[in-house]
């Protein structure tokens, strides 16, 4: 089972304006906050403007602690200095711009007033300037690159996400390219390759995490979505899953192939691992386009499918040679995925096995190219797997106990709320409908009718002699009697008709589209079934005779004139002789 997120967000506002929606109460502590007292200058008075305020200088923070990180890598001789100066510089200007704008008001006059796109798109920028600079701490931008995009992506719109993610992955393309041509015999290809598929990866698996896509479609657009994931919206969000993957292992199948052409990795193995991700993507994708999944207990095919992208991941890793240690970054990736959809069990499964298939990878390396795999590294490697990787498989453990439980909630909810409606509306001994409902139900069709001149007939039943019934057979056989009744009531009726219990032993009748002549007729058919019901089962000769009175609503009348002419006519059957119905006049 798996159905996190399954819920549509197409809402066209972004999150981030979505939260702006609620109002402050709503999602703030009454307290007033700091930053409303003491800062209050440094923001702003509208509360929407404060957040959006307070969200550009909780960047400016981050920017200050990178510039002094920055600043340390000058002193300690890692980066140059002045291009430091220079990008500390430009990051100062932009976030007073953007202090400004938004201070200013400026930022109301577009469309997406918190400017979340642009200030990504600088971030974006300065991290690619920063990339370009070099050194061993790039990899830190690739590591700020996930919590930076995924803030990203949870405020934007599914286009805007889109975007976003192939802006970032082309603006590392660029800072990679101008690194390897600006120290062409520092700087190896194959090394910033394998970043640049780090990066690939990161940005489609983020962009597609953190989106749902219910964007409406619509003609050859619609078709095509259509043939490629059908229209069930649960094999549709299944498949789309898939295909996210897929679109992994070709960036790392095209990567692979290019590193084996230029001699980065060996050339063979390169291809074959190409090609076991190609069969592996179109595998599935065949699988849950035919609808085969659905015979499997978790059609999502979840643990399969991760435990295959585990198998080419440890495959990248026994090809990768130096720089493979960034393939134990794209493990845990993977394996982010079992905290969302698998059960505990299986995520200590999946754990398992990439600690297993990692470990027998390690050794199988270390005994057959002990140069380049050595075993002092190799072993520091596999201990990284054994804290990061058992972590997981826990924490997705908890987060698959809160989802179960939070479901159990829900379903116990979903029957309290049942049966508080079904107590509201129904009326305990004959199930039928309860009185209040009924008045509810009449003054509905008072309006519907008043509209649409649609004549209605209300008729009231009352059991005869129903106190002799008591007293003879005692109250128990009373209210099986009721019981019998109600039902032999409800089975004659159209679906359209409507019956309650009104009081003790009457029952009201509500006869739409009918006028008074076959509102009678009815009601005459129901008599006849009901002297054939045998109403108890202790006493089969005992019958339940009633009275009844008609009336036919009129547009000038409210439905309490028509019900009080219905209860006259039923008296007047009472008095009549009983066992018969009246119609009112
Ligand atoms: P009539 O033909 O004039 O209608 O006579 P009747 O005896 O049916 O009418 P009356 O109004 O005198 O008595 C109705 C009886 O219905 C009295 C009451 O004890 C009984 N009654 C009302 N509600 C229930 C119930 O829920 N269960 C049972 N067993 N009896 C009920
Ligand atoms: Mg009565
Ligand atoms: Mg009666």
């Amino acid at each position: 089972m798996n159905h996190p997120s399954e819920h549509p967000r197409g809402l066209d506002v972004s999150l981030a304006e979505q939260e702006l929606l609620v109002p402050p109460s709503a999602h703030r502590s009454p307290r007033p906050s700091v930053a409303g007292t003491r800062f209050a200058w440094l923001l702003d008075t509208d509360w929407k403007q404060r957040l959006r305020i307070q969200r550009c200088l909780g960047a400016a923070v981050a920017y200050l602690l990178g510039c002094l990180l920055m600043h340390m890598g000058v002193e300690l001789g890692l980066l140059p200095g002045d291009a430091v100066f220079a990008i500390c510089g430009a990051i100062a200007l932009t976030v007073v711009a953007f202090y400004a704008m938004l201070r200013s008001g400026f930022n109301l006059l577009f469309r997406d007033a918190s400017l979340t796109m642009p200030q990504m798109m600088m971030a974006v920028n300065y991290a690619a300037w920063i990339y370009t600079l070099g050194g061993p701490s790039r990899d830190v931008i690739l590591l700020i690159l996930v919590p930076l995009l995924f803030f990203g992506f949870r405020n934007l719109r599914p286009l805007q996400v889109r975007v976003l993610a192939g802006y970032t992955i082309l603006a590392m393309a660029v800072a990679m390219t101008v690194l390897l041509n600006s120290k062409p015999h520092v700087y190896d290809m194959a090394q910033e390759l394998l970043r640049f598929m780090v990066v690939a990866v990161i940005g489609v698996t983020l962009s597609q995490v953190t989106t749902n896509d219910a964007e409406e479609t619509s003609g050859i657009l619609h078709t095509l979505m259509g043939l490629v994931f059908t229209h069930d919206p649960r094999q549709r969000l299944r498949i789309q899953r898939s295909l996210v993957a897929a679109a992994n292992f070709v960036i790392c199948s095209l990567v692979v192939v290019y590193a084996g052409s230029i001699g980065a990795v060996n050339q063979l193995a390169g291809s074959a691992l190409a090609v076991y991700m190609m069969i592996n993507s179109a595998g599935f994708y065949a699988l849950l386009r035919s609808g085969f999944n659905l015979r499997f207990a978790d059609p999502s095919l979840t643990l399969p499918q991760i435990l295959v992208a585990i198998t080419c991941v440890v495959g990248g890793y026994a090809i990768m040679q130096e720089s493979r240690g960034a393939m134990l970054m794209l493990l845990v990736l993977v394996l982010m995925f079992s905290l969302f959809n698998l059960t505990a069990s299986q995520a200590r499964a999946a754990a398992f096995f990439a600690l297993i298939t990692q470990g027998l990878t390690m050794l199988a390396m270390t005994t057959l190219a002990p140069q380049r795999y050595p075993a002092r590294q190799e072993l520091i490697n596999f201990l990284f797997a054994c804290t990061v990787l058992p972590t997981i498989s826990l924490l997705a453990g908890q987060l698959s106990d809160l989802r179960a439980r939070l479901r159990a909630r829900k379903d116990e909810l979903a029957v309290a709320v049942e049966r508080i409606q079904t107590l509201a509306t129904r009326d305990e001994l004959t199930g039928l409908f309860n009185r209040r409902h009924m008045v509810e139900t009449l003054a509905q069709q008072k309006k519907f009718s008043d509209r649409g001149g649609r004549i209605f007939c209300i008729g009231i039943l009352d059991i005869d002699h129903f106190k002799r019934v008591n007293d003879t057979y005692g109250h128990g056989t009373g209210d099986e009697v009721l019981r019998s009744f109600a039902q032999a009531v409800q089975k004659e009726l159209r679906d359209s008709d409507v019956v309650a219990r009104w009081g003790g032993e009457e029952f009201l009748l509500m006869l739409t589209e009918c006028r008074i002549g076959q509102a009678d007729a009815m009601v005459d058919r129901v008599r006849e079934a009901i002297a054939k019901v045998q109403v108890s089962g202790q006493y089969p000769e005992l019958r339940a005779p009633f009275s009844a009175g008609l009336a036919e609503q009129r547009f000038d009348e409210d439905i309490d004139e028509t019900i009080e002419r219905a209860d006259q006519a039923l008296y007047r059957a009472k008095r009549g002789g009983r066992n018969r119905t009246v119609l009112a006049a």
